[in-house]
């Protein structure tokens, strides 16, 4: 798909915010939805809507392959051996915590260490808090420098013979960093511990292979990838999830109940109970699809493109109070930074006054804040949607932004 096309997927885009053109930069919460997730969506619940796996009637069974396909579709997407590895959740938030409590609470015991490193989103720090806190278990961080890059040096140190988990994002949402996450795999494995990757910011922007990167779970929010919100996938190794004990207990996750004893379903289904959130996970596959056929590789070119041109402008005189946040060599198109004098949250509003949507605060990252000495940013982060006179724009009015 042609890149100057691509906007008039996403209509949405077509409007006009506090007078101006909408200039979407807040992809990194959540972005816009193609035409072809709304209309699969709208196409489910007009002619297809029936609950799936039980029944027998021709909706409940079109639903139940819609369903499925998602899942195949999801796994092709992420490299995954077979499609039962990928288990529906409602995001990367639910993902991890299935694997804290599947997992760790099975796995993890007193005096074991879990890893995870400075720029975690709390999602990926506080479920693991909580376990470490129930099975006398240690919780370490990798320290990472002042650019916003992991010191590696220290986490050859942490790793050791107790380290059970090393649970660390692949790319910042904050900063926009890549980490070194094959590395860090290999050095665990080689030590005996697992590895979980939260690929929420990753999977927009590059090529992901599960296989290749040989990561034991790997968490997928939909939201972050162009689908609806409410919906998002952990793949694990079969044997990992096999081994797991059960998450959520009800229908759809048994293959047999009674008084005495229950038995589980095989996977991905064992933690799949109760009715998922059909119509959405059928609307992400329009989603994957959409991303596969406009092509990773030209995505990443594109975002790469709109970064260098965000950073080439952002070197004039006339924004030499502009602090940049996160300036790792290996970034996607996620870019947090600081006006001197001005406070983040008062920037964003004098953003969204010209059109502008960006996110102010702490992203959720509240250690990673506390490192660098500051209680939030102003963040961009660009999409496939995204275009060069959009910067020149937001450029523009930060320029006023900064004279004031
Ligand atoms: N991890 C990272 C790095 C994120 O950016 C986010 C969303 N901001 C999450 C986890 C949580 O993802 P979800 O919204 O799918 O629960």
């Amino acid at each position: 798909m042609e890149l100057q096309s691509i906007r008039s997927h996403f209509p949405i885009l077509h409007q006009e915010v506090n007078g101006a053109p909408l200039i979407y930069f807040d992809n990194a919460a959540t972005t816009q939805k193609p035409i072809e997730v709304i209309e699969a969506l709208d196409k489910y619940y007009r002619t297809d809507n029936a609950n799936i796996h039980r029944a027998a009637h021709s909706l409940a069974s079109r639903s139940t392959e819609y369903f499925e396909q998602t899942r195949k579709t999801l796994a092709d997407f992420i490299g995954a051996p077979e499609a039962e590895t990928c288990i529906f959740t409602k995001g990367v938030t639910e993902s991890i915590n299935l694997v804290a409590q599947a997992w760790g609470r099975k796995f993890i015991q007193a005096g074991d260490e879990i890893l995870v490193s400075t720029m975690e989103h709390h999602s990926n720090i506080v479920p693991w808090q909580l376990l470490c806190e129930e099975k006398s278990a240690t919780l370490k961080v990798i320290p990472m420098s002042d650019s916003g890059e992991l010191d590696m040096d220290a986490f050859y140190q942490l790793l050791g013979p107790k380290t059970k988990l090393v649970a660390c994002v692949w790319v910042s949402n904050a900063l926009g960093t890549i980490n070194p996450v094959k590395e860090i795999i290999e050095a665990a494995h080689k030590q005996g511990a697992l590895v979980l990757l939260d690929g929420a910011q990753a999977l927009s922007h590059f090529e992901v292979n599960v296989q290749e990167m040989d990561c034991d779970f790997l968490t997928i929010s939909s939201h972050k990838l162009y689908g609806p919100t409410g919906v998002g996938a952990l793949y694990g190794k079969r044997h990992l999830l096999e081994a797991m004990n059960p998450y959520q207990a009800g229908g759809e996750m048994i293959k047999e109940v009674r008084f005495e004893k229950t038995t589980f379903n095989e996977i991905p289904y064992k933690f799949e109970a109760g009715t998922p959130n059909i119509g959405d996970v059928i609307a992400f596959k329009a989603a994957l699809d959409f991303v596969t056929k406009t092509g990773k590789s030209l995505i990443a070119d594109h975002e790469d493109r709109l970064l260098s041109h965000l950073l080439e402008g952002l070197k004039k005189e006339e924004f030499h109070k502009v602090k940049l946040i996160g300036t790792a060599s290996k970034k996607v198109s996620v870019q947090s930074f600081l006006i001197e004098g001005k406070h983040h949250f008062d920037i964003g509003m004098m953003l969204d006054a010209r059109g502008v949507a960006v996110r102010t605060g702490h992203h959720c990252t509240q250690p990673l804040m506390h490192r660098l000495g500051i209680d939030g940013t102003v963040r961009v982060s660009f999409a496939m949607y995204n275009t060069i006179e959009e910067i020149d724009q937001f450029l523009h009015v930060l320029k006023r932004i900064c004279a004031r």
